[in-house]
């Protein structure tokens, strides 16, 4: 059987599948005699506390292989298993009701799951996915099965799920997880992101994918053509065995481009820089080759923990990417973008109907004034470690630039009183991703050092279509006439105010958009660490002169189709570098 999805990460997987089953399944219920139900209550609480003792062995694992950030959403599952609330409540039915101990679990966990569910906030739904994620190792542990999902399996797995929040995908054990497939998710939904930084295989928004596999199937996960087979024939295994193959033969041959300039064929220099959410990816980035960081995602610090990471935490953590890259790469810090698809636990946000056009990111920001200041006094002194720059999200408006840059300045003084050494000349960029914001760029490009385009979330609020709606995928789609102008726009405003420009959306790392915007005349690309290499190894086959002609000419087509198939017969390298 084949399916159909949306590539998100490149790539071939196989093997054995493994569906992530939401929530527990056939609890058994039965009475405990009376002197029995403290040696029951007890007999969860044991459990309990292993399960405890696995969240921490699995604190330090995280923390090695993906680094100190994602770690601390176990951190939370703890403090969460530690609840009178919840587990509390639910050694009080036992010893009240005569419950076993997986009734009393399963129905603790459903009072609480369905409350919040009930409230339909999507601020607290995530809070009952943890619930039923931990009250899961909780139930597997009293069934005498280790707690960990994947622990059962020796080969590595291909994970089936409804969803994979951009937690889930850093908890993904790399060597255990081939390849991951969801129901929902489009290929800018963060997990979808997370999944090529990490070089995972994966395919999203497959509607019904979880219904049509069982645990233990053997499928084929095509990352790059966004397809997924069930019980493939022999001769698609084949196929498949030598896809792969060249998969990974084209990344060694790729390799050869590591350390060269980035460079067109016609001598002009661009730069090639990576999209990172923590020091894990920092590190594993510089590997593959990138020039620098052109955005680093701050929020995932903020992510998978019960309070904020203190100016000291920040300031660490900012600082070890400042010098991964030293005095001449850049590093781009971007500010807080909470909001849309990346919520914050302990941030007691009220629910909202839209989220993606609520208050997230520098609208937050504004208002949270404490919070931001300690996030811009971390960065600023960070600047005194190497070449840091810093960007704000979701500019829409000049008045907020300018209050943004108020409070900058505001912190930059105080650092001044106590004697804190930070870099003066630090340039202060926006993201352009509010279709307002790029009408009026050469204003904003008056009053900021550079601009970097925000495809994912400015394709969808130009097409206004949801960028995590898999069945809009041919809206949010960068090659739409409509946005292609709207690019062009950015780009030519900002230098005519001089400015420079780059893309952190991750059109930038899509090769066939590379010729286009190289000739409207992007100055700098960043994407998923993985695509630097085939993006440089293009770049040394284009002519800017000859790209130039080429966006004019798709400036003046009608559809995605015609313009991508026009690029793709125009730069037939495109195919030799594709993964
Ligand atoms: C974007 O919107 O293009 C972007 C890079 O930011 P994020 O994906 O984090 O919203
Ligand atoms: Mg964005």
């Amino acid at each position: 059987m084949l399916m159909q999805g949306i590539a998100a990460a490149p790539g071939v997987a196989m093997g054995p599948a493994f569906v992530l089953q939401e929530g527990p399944q056939a609890v058994k219920r039965y009475e405990i005699a009376e002197e029995k139900v403290q040696a029951e209550a007890e007999r969860l609480e044991s459990h309990i506390q292993l399960a405890i003792l696995q969240l921490e062995a699995l604190i330090a694992q995280t923390r090695a292989t993906v680094g100190p950030e994602q770690a601390k959403i176990f951190e939370s599952q703890i403090w969460l298993l530690e609840d009178e609330e919840f587990t509390g409540a639910a050694k009080e039915a036992i010893l009240s009701n005569h419950m076993n101990a997986e009734a009393a679990m399963d129905d603790a966990s459903k009072t609480i799951i369905g409350i919040f569910e009930s409230m339909e906030d999507e601020h607290l739904k995530e809070r009952a996915a943890d619930i039923r994620d931990i009250t899961n190792r909780v139930m597997r542990l009293l069934e005498g099965k280790n707690g960990e999902i994947q622990a059962s399996l020796d080969a590595p797995v291909i994970l089936f799920a409804h969803d994979l929040t951009p937690s889930d995908t850093a908890q993904l054990d790399r060597n255990r997880t081939a390849g991951f497939v969801t129901n929902i998710g489009g290929r800018t939904s963060h997990s979808a992101i997370m999944a090529r930084s990490m070089e995972i295989p994966a395919v999203v928004g497959l509607r019904e994918g979880t219904k049509q596999v069982k645990t233990g199937d053997f499928v084929i996960v095509d990352g790059s053509l966004g397809k997924v087979y069930v019980h493939p024939e022999k001769t698609m295994i084949e196929e498949y065995k030598e896809k792969q193959v060249r998969f990974e033969a084209r990344r060694a041959e790729l390799k050869k481009y590591d350390g060269q300039p980035s460079v067109t064929a016609d001598g002009q220099r661009v730069e090639l820089v990576a999209n990172i959410g923590n020091t894990q990816d920092a590190l594993a980035a510089k590997n593959s080759g990138a020039e620098g960081i052109g955005l680093y995602r701050t929020e995932f610090l903020y992510m998978g923990r019960n309070q904020f990471p203190t100016e000291q935490e920040q300031f660490q953590a900012y600082k070890v990417v400042a010098e991964i890259f030293g005095k001449d790469q850049p590093v781009i810090i971007r500010t807080l973008d909470i909001g849309g698809d990346k919520e914050l636990p302990y941030l007691d946000l009220p629910k909202e109907a839209n989220p993606f056009l609520g208050y997230r990111a520098i609208r937050m920001c504004l208002e949270e004034t404490e919070l931001f200041k300690t996030q811009l006094r971390a960065i600023v002194k960070a600047s005194a470690y190497g070449n840091v720059k810093l960007m704000f999200p979701m500019i829409a408006t000049l008045q907020e630039l300018r209050q943004a840059k108020q409070l900058l300045a505001e912190v930059q003084n105080e650092l001044d009183l106590e004697n804190i050494a930070f870099n003066r000349d630090m340039e202060v960029g926006l993201m352009i991703e509010v279709p307002g914001a790029a009408l009026i760029a050469d204003q904003l490009a008056k009053e900021a050092d550079f601009f970097s385009i925000g495809t994912n979330d400015l394709v969808q609020y130009v097409m206004a279509a949801d960028r995590m709606n898999e069945r809009l995928a041919y809206l949010t789609e960068p090659f739409q006439p409509a946005v292609l102008r709207i690019i062009n726009h950015v780009i030519k405003a900002a230098h005519h105010e001089g400015k420079w420009v780059g893309m952190c959306g991750e059109m930038a790392g899509n090769l066939t958009a590379v010729p286009i915007l190289l000739g409207m005349g992007l100055d700098e690309f960043s994407m998923s660490g993985g695509s630097v290499l085939a993006a440089r190894a293009l770049l040394h086959k284009l002519d800017r002169t000859e790209m130039k002609q080429l966006a004019e000419d798709v400036l003046q087509m009608t559809s995605a189709e015609q313009i991508k198939s026009y690029v793709e017969s125009k730069v037939p390298a495109i195919a030799d570098w594709r993964a």
